[in-house]
């Protein structure tokens, strides 16, 4: 059955994934995912950051198919109680003043550069120019991969949209020196994900804050992966004590079901006007109802608060592991459920490899870091699978 989804995908589908993972999942339950033989793997990487409430939650799937019995998709001609009522969810939760919704982290990114760039224009003032950092990620699209501070994604799209230019991140005179007169925003993520997990400092963060306010530059957050309770706050800002003017959001805000989100402060949020952007699926009502579920069910189980717990029970017990294999192990790094294992390089892989085909799901980033993004609802229990079979993958 393997072997024949494979020669399918080889021959119809477009090979951007390279060799993938010879698995294919049939269902899943909570923190595990059975292949069409019943074998159970454990997700430690949560669809990268994106099944929240794991697989298969009852609650969740019951919202949806209610969801289902009434209506899809009708139109953005249309009022969409759903899109309304999330909206209303996260201003009400968060510094933002309005919300408008994409279906992908991309696409939210892509907003949010469009959201800075009018509010200028309607100003009058000639500012265009966004300020990125390297190692960072902002998506696949052609705005977001010229914002992305990777040669390997930029490399063949070459002209790349003009505009972007990237910084050394957690440099604050590297940013400054770099800002001009017509530099109209900065994307950062708070914590990149994709490129190996890493922090940026406090007062890194704090200083950009202050440098946008005087310089009159809109200061955006990438939160696709570290919001929605990732990092054991609702959005990773929380944590920095520093309001963005826009947060974009994606990745976990649908449980799933495929939804992004431009999330505008007071400053920015009426830049758009009618006509000035549009969406067809965007927040649509069943993406939307996803996204109800997902806040309902947080709520219902303090999911935030458990990752913040649940972030810090494992972050213990890696250090400690950390400490143990200090031949192995190089660093732990994150906050909450965001955690990557750094290891010596010429180990990594086969590490990873290892931790695959014993059953347990990461992801190996930044070519020599582990990262895992469980699903919020994780217990020490299935914590502990983890942080054993890794100490017995060192072991060896
Ligand atoms: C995943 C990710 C994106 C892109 O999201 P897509 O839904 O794949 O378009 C953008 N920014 C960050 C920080 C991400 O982790």
């Amino acid at each position: 059955m393997l072997e024949e989804i494979i020669r399918l995908d080889k021959k119809y589908y477009m090979n951007t994934f390279g060799d993938r993972l010879p698995v294919c999942f049939e269902r899943g339950e909570g923190l595990k995912l059975f292949d069409e033989n019943g074998r159970v793997y454990y997700d430690f990487l949560g669809g990268i950051a994106v099944n929240a409430l794991g697989h298969g939650h009852k609650e969740f799937i019951s919202a949806l198919k209610n969801q289902l019995d009434k209506v899809i998709h009708t139109s953005s001609l249309y009022y969409i109680e759903n899109q309304a009522r999330l909206a209303q969810r996260i201003v009400e939760s968060t510094c933002a003043d309005k919300v408008f919704f994409a279906n992908s982290g991309a696409e939210a990114n892509e907003g949010a550069f469009k959201l800075a760039k009018i509010y200028f224009y309607k100003k009058g003032v000639e500012k265009y120019e966004i300020i990125t950092l390297d190692k960072s990620f902002h998506g696949r699209t052609l705005a977001t991969v010229a914002a992305t501070g990777q040669e390997k994604y930029q490399k063949p799209y070459k002209p790349l949209t003009p505009g972007f230019k990237q910084v050394k991140p957690n440099d604050f005179d590297a940013i400054s020196a770099a800002v001009t007169d017509k530099t109209a925003a900065i994307m950062i993520e708070l914590i990149q994900g994709e490129s190996g997990v890493h922090p940026m400092d406090r007062e890194y963060v704090q200083k950009l804050r202050k440098l946008c306010d005087e310089k009159d530059i809109i200061l955006i957050f990438d939160e696709v992966q570290t919001g929605m309770g990732r990092t054991g706050h609702l959005f990773a800002y929380r944590m920095y004590g520093v309001e963005p003017d826009i947060f974009t959001c994606a990745k976990a805000l649908g449980g799933g079901i495929p939804i992004g989100a431009v999330c505008a402060g007071k400053k920015v949020s009426s830049a758009f006007e009618p006509g000035d952007h549009g969406t067809t699926f965007g927040g649509n009502p069943f993406a939307a109802a996803a996204g109800l579920a997902v806040f309902d069910i947080y709520e219902k189980e303090n999911l935030v608060e458990n990752a913040a717990k649940m972030g810090a029970y494992i972050t213990e017990r890696l250090s400690a592991l950390a400490e143990k294999h200090g031949d192995k192990i190089t660093e732990v790094r994150g906050a909450g459920l965001l955690i990557g294992i750094q290891l010596k390089d010429e180990i990594a892989k086969a590490v990873f490899n290892t931790l695959f085909a014993d059953g347990f799901l990461t992801s190996l980033c930044g070519g020599n870091t582990i990262r895992i993004a469980p699903p919020l609802i994780i217990t020490e229990s299935d914590a502990d699978l983890f942080i054993d079979e890794l100490d017995k993958v060192l072991e060896d």
